[in-house]
C-alpha cells in the first residue's frame, strides 16, 4: 500500500467516531479527498459526500462506507466518581473487564479503565458467570462525584484505548476497521479516479456514511439525497480462517484472498455480474458470499431508497469483528480499491439494471 494511503487509513481508524460522534473521522476523510474531487459536502446528519463529475450524466453511482465505529457512552456517575456506561452498537460484553478506554470529552480524551473485582475476591461459583454491562464501570481516577463531573459529562462517547498497528507482513490490527476501512476505500477510490486526467464515464458520489451501527441511518438519508442508479456498499465481512469459526455456518473466507462479492436478494444481478467482470479485467481475486436475506449493511437501505437502486456489496475479510483487535490484510484493501476503480470504468450511459 502507498505510504500516504496507509497514513490515511491509520488516521481514520484512530480518529474517535462512535455512532453519532463521527466528525473527527469525517474531518480526516474530507482532508484526504479535497484535492481530488469536484465537490465536498457534509449534511445535517454528518454524512460526508465527495463528488466527481462524469463524462455523461448517467448512471449515477454511489459508493458508501460507514465511518462510525462501535463504542460506549457515559450515562451515570456515582457518588464515588465511577462512570457507568451504555454500549453504542453491538459490543461483546465478555471482552470488557480490565480494558483501557478513552472517554472523549470536550477537552480531549481522558484515559480510564473498566474496573473488575479481583479474581481472589470472586466466589469460585461466580467465576464462570457472564459479565453484564450494567455491572461494569469506568475508573478514570476521579476521587468523588464532584470531581468526576468536572472532568466527564453525561453523553460523552468512549472508545477502546487502542490504535492501528502492523502485524507481520500485510496484516494490520485496529479497533474500528468496521467500517472505517470502508470509508477508507471510498476515499481512496475517489482519489484514484479524481487524480486521473480523464473523467470517469459517469458521475461518482463517494459517501462516508454515519450511524450505520445503530440502524443504517446515514445511508438512508444519503441515498435519498444522491438518488443513485447504482449503489455499492463497502463493508467488512467475516473471515472464517481462524480457530473455532465453523465454515459450514459462515462459509469459507480467507484473509489475503481478495474482496468478497455478495449475491442474493439485496444484490442487483447485473451489478454482481459487472463486479465479476471488473475483477476478471483487473485480474483481481475475489471470494463469493451467498446472502439470502437483506444484508445488515448500508446496501440494504440503499437498495430500498425511493424507487429502488441497483445495489452491490463489496466486503473485505476481517477477523474478530466488533472487538478492539480487528485484523485484516492491506493487500485485500488495495484489491477492493482496484476492483471499484475498474467497476466504475465499466459503467455506461445506456446500461439497464432491470433483472432479466
Ligand atoms: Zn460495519
Amino acid at each position: 500500500m502507498r505510504a500516504k494511503s496507509f497514513e490515511f487509513l491509520k488516521a481514520l481508524a484512530e480518529a474517535p467516531s462512535p455512532s453519532g460522534y463521527e466528525q473527527p473521522a469525517q474531518k480526516v476523510f474530507r482532508e484526504y479527498i479535497r484535492g481530488s474531487v469536484d465537490e465536498v459536502r457534509t449534511d445535517v446528519l454528518g454524512n460526508t459526500f465527495g463528488y466527481i463529475r462524469g463524462k455523461k450524466t448517467k448512471p449515477i453511482v454511489m459508493l458508501a462506507g460507514h465511518c462510525d465505529e462501535i463504542g460506549f457512552m457515559v450515562t451515570y456517575i456515582d457518588e464515588n466518581g465511577f462512570a457507568f456506561f451504555s454500549p453504542i452498537g453491538g459490543v461483546d460484553t465478555q471482552l470488557l473487564p480490565g480494558k483501557r478506554v478513552w472517554i472523549h470529552t470536550a477537552k480531549g480524551p481522558r484515559v480510564g479503565v473498566m474496573g473488575r473485582k479481583a479474581i481472589h475476591l470472586i466466589d469460585p461459583k461466580d467465576r464462570e458467570k457472564v459479565v453484564q454491562v450494567h455491572n461494569l464501570f469506568i475508573d478514570f481516577g476521579a476521587k468523588d462525584k464532584k470531581e468526576a463531573e468536572s472532568l466527564v459529562k453525561i453523553g460523552d462517547p468512549i472508545t477502546f484505548a487502542v490504535g492501528l498497528e502492523r502485524l507481520h507482513g500485510d496484516r494490520v490490527v485496529s479497533r474500528g476497521f468496521d467500517d472505517k476501512m470502508g470509508s477508507f476505500v471510498v476515499g481512496e477510490v475517489l482519489r484514484r479516479i479524481g487524480e486521473r486526467k480523464e473523467r470517469p464515464p459517469c458521475p461518482v458520489y463517494g459517501v462516508s456514511t454515519v450511524q450505520e451501527e445503530i440502524g443504517l441511518r446515514g445511508a438512508t438519508t444519503s441515498a435519498y439525497q444522491v438518488q443513485p442508479d447504482v449503489g455499492i456498499a463497502i463493508e467488512v465481512g467475516h473471515a472464517s480462517d481462524y480457530p473455532e469459526v465453523e465454515k459450514k455456518r459462515v462459509g469459507e473466507y480467507k484473509l489475503g484472498f481478495g474482496p468478497i462479492l455478495a449475491r442474493g436478494a439485496n444484490i442487483n444481478p447485473a451489478v454482481f455480474d459487472l463486479l465479476q467482470k471488473a475483477a476478471r479485467r483487473g485480474k483481481i481475486q475475489v471470494q463469493i458470499l451467498g446472502a439470502p436475506r437483506a444484508t445488515g449493511t448500508d446496501a440494504n437501505v440503499m437498495q430500498l431508497s425511493r424507487k429502488g437502486v441497483a445495489t452491490g456489496l463489496v466486503s473485505v475479510p476481517l477477523r474478530y469483528m466488533h472487538t478492539p483487535g480487528e485484523v485484516l490484510s492491506l493487500k485485500d484493501l488495495d484489491a477492493a480499491c482496484d476492483l471499484l476503480v475498474e467497476f466504475i470504468g465499466l459503467l455506461r450511459e445506456d446500461m439497464n439494471f432491470t433483472p432479466k
